[in-house]
Formats: structure tokens, C-alpha cells, sequence
């Protein structure tokens, strides 16, 4: 059975390219609608009150250039502006929830290496396996190694 609707989840970084490219090859090949989200992490209100300066400002401005980000992907890969979502949150709980909302079938996310501390504190892909109500796909979109 074709999937019908994807959810790429990007968090608009270096390997942001690899995992549209991946994402869009599946739609393409099985005719399915394709999503893309990102979710905009809120400042920590915490440290605000010993920081004599407006976070608001600094959330804005960082929502705003993730908007700029998401809208210069989403044109690169011909994804229509209803198929854009950027919401503010915790991402493995928004990317499953907007699944849901969405009534996707899978959500497609990026695959890291980790190691050290990274490997401990876990992966948002690990999060998002646990949270999803349906199939993700879990994209290795490191550069593999260079031969020596
Ligand atoms: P990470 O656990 O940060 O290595 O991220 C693994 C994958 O989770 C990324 O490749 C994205 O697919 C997804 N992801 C991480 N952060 C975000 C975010 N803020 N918004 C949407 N997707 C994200």
C-alpha cells in the first residue's frame, strides 16, 4: 500500500537538502502528498529575568528567519504554502501531534550519528518514534565517511 501524505520534519540545518531530496523521491514514486515542518524551540523564560532584554523580540526575530528558511525550501521542492507548517514547541511532541492533526501516514525524519553525550541525552528521532501514532522513517542523512 502507497503512503498518501508524508510529514518532513526539518530542523533547517546542513542536512535539511538530504532528507527533502529522500522525502521527495517516496512521494514522488508513490503519487503521495508531502508536508514539511518545523518547529521554532521557545527561549527558555527562565533565564529572562536576569537578562535585561525583550526574549519576545529575540523569539520573534528567530521565528521570523526560520519562516524565511522554510518558505526558501518549500519553493525549492514545489511544496504548495497549505503543505508548510511552523509552529512554536518542543519538536517531538509537535511533529507527532501535527501527524496526527494532519492525518499523515508516515513522518519522515533525519538520522544522525551520535556519539558521546549525544548518544545519552537521545535523539529527536527517538522521541518522535516514541510519540508517533503511525510509521516514521528515520533518513541516514549524514555524509558517509570519506575513504583514506
Ligand atoms: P536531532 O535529534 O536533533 O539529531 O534531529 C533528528 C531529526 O529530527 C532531524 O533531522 C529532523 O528531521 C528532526 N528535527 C529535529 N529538530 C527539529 C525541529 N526543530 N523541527 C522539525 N524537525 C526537527
Amino acid at each position: 500500500m502507497a503512503y498518501q501524505k508524508i510529514l518532513v520534519a526539518v530542523d533547517l540545518g546542513a542536512t535539511t537538502d538530504r532528507l527533502l531530496t529522500a522525502a521527495k523521491g517516496i512521494m514522488d514514486d508513490s503519487g503521495s502528498e508531502l508536508h514539511v515542518l518545523h518547529v521554532v524551540e521557545p527561549i527558555n523564560i527562565s533565564y529572562g529575568a536576569d537578562i535585561p532584554m525583550d526574549l519576545s523580540t529575540i523569539q520573534d526575530e528567530i521565528y521570523e528567519q526560520a519562516s524565511e528558511q522554510l518558505t526558501n525550501y518549500c519553493q525549492h521542492y514545489g511544496v504548495p504554502e497549505l503543505q508548510r507548517h511552523l509552529v512554536i514547541g518542543h519538536p517531538e511532541a509537535e511533529i507527532a501531534s501535527a501527524a496526527k492533526r494532519l492525518h499523515v501516514d508516515v513522518i519522515a525524519v533525519g538520522r544522525h550519528a551520535r556519539y558521546g553525550l549525544a548518544l545519552l541525552l537521545g535523539s529527536t528521532t527517538d522521541g518522535v518514534l516514541h510519540h508517533a501514532g503511525c510509521d516514521v522513517l528515520a533518513v541516514h542523512v549524514d555524509q558517509p565517511e570519506e575513504p583514506s
